[in-house]
C-alpha cells in the first residue's frame, strides 16, 4: 500500500469551508471524478450541521435535498445523474446503470441492502454514506469500470472488498492486477477500538488479522482496518503498488468530518462519490 499523501491540507479545507475533498490518485485520470464530503457548506443544523447527506436521519428532508443540490452545483452533475446505495452493513455490491439514475435522491430505489455500487456507465455519479466507516474507491482503467464500497467493520468482516474484486471480474472481466484502489477518510487505528468479541471475530476470519491489531491495557483492542483491508485485497490479486491509503482519521478530525464515534452516535452523514466522465 502506498501513502496517498497528496490530500489537500485539512487546515485549508476548514478555512475555505470546502464541501468536499478530492481523492488524489484519481487526479491522474482525466475521466474520473472521486471525492469525499465534509461538514461544511450545507444548511442542516445541530448534530447534522451542516452538510448531512443522509435522508434517513432526523433532519428535515428539504435540508438534505438542498445539501445534495449544493454538491450537485459544485460538481456540475445533476441530481438525476446520481445513484445512492442502501447501506445496511452487508457485503452486497450491485451493478448499476442509467436505469438506476436518480435513485435514492429524486426517486425511490428499486433495491435494498446494497453497500457497494459498481458501474461501467459514464456520467452516473455513485454515492455511498459514511460517518467513520471505510470508503473504498475502485477503478479499472483497462475495462473503464468503477466501484464505490462502504466497508465498515461488519462489511470488512464479511469481506465486501474481496466480494467487489470478484464481482468486477465476473461482471466486467476485470483483472485484479489492473485495479487501482484508494481509501477515503475513515476512523483509523488511533481511534477504532473494539471489544474482545469483535477482535476475536477478525482473528477467526483473517489469518493475518493479528498483525493489524493491538491489545490495550484496558482490555480493548485497536484495529487498523486500512492495513487489514489492504492486505486482504493484495491476497486477492490487487497489486500493493496500486493501493493508496488515506491518513485522515474522521474521529480525530470530527470538526471537519462527520464521525459516529466522535459524536456519541448523533451525527450527520458524509458522502463518498465517484463517476466516469463521458
Ligand atoms: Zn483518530
Amino acid at each position: 500500500m502506498k501513502n496517498n499523501s497528496d490530500f489537500v491540507k485539512l487546515s485549508d479545507v476548514k478555512s475555505a469551508g470546502l464541501r468536499y475533498i478530492e481523492i488524489p490518485v484519481f487526479s491522474d485520470f482525466s475521466d474520473i471524478v472521486a471525492g469525499f464530503t465534509t461538514r461544511f457548506g450545507g444548511v442542516s443544523e445541530g448534530d447534522y450541521a451542516t452538510l448531512n447527506l443522509n435522508f434517513n436521519r432526523p433532519d428535515p428532508r428539504e435540508n438534505v435535498l438542498e445539501n445534495f443540490r449544493r454538491l450537485s452545483v459544485d460538481l456540475g452533475i445533476p441530481l438525476e445523474n446520481m445513484v445512492v446505495s442502501h447501506q445496511t452493513h452487508t457485503k452486497n455490491v450491485m451493478h448499476v446503470s442509467a436505469a438506476h439514475a436518480g435513485m435514492g435522491i429524486t426517486r425511490d430505489r428499486s433495491y435494498t441492502n446494497i453497500d457497494g455500487l459498481l458501474t461501467s456507465e459514464k456520467n452516473l455519479l455513485l454515492v455511498t454514506h459514511y460517518a467513520d466507516c471505510v470508503p473504498l474507491y475502485f477503478y479499472d482503467p483497462a475495462k473503464s469500470v468503477i466501484a464505490l464500497v462502504h466497508s465498515g467493520w461488519r462489511g470488512t468482516l464479511m469481506d465486501i472488498g474481496g466480494e467487489t474484486v470478484r464481482e468486477l471480474k465476473r461482471i466486467y472481466g476485470s483483472n485484479a492486477g489492473d485495479l487501482i484502489v484508494a481509501f477515503g477518510p475513515h476512523i483509523r487505528n488511533c481511534c477504532f477500538e473494539v471489544d474482545r468479541d469483535v477482535a476475536d471475530a477478525f482473528k477467526d476470519k483473517f489469518i493475518f488479522a493479528q498483525e493489524y491489531m493491538s491489545h490495550r491495557s484496558d482490555g480493548k483492542w485497536l484495529i487498523d482496518l486500512e492495513g487489514l483491508i489492504s492486505e486482504n485485497l493484495e491476497r486477492q490479486g490487487v497489486n500493493s503498488d496500486n493501493i493508496y491509503g488515506c491518513s485522515i482519521c474522521t474521529k480525530c478530525h470530527n470538526d471537519i468530518f462527520f464521525s459516529h464515534r466522535g459524536s456519541n452516535g448523533r451525527t450527520g452523514t458524509a458522502a463518498a462519490f465517484m463517476m466516469i466522465k463521458g
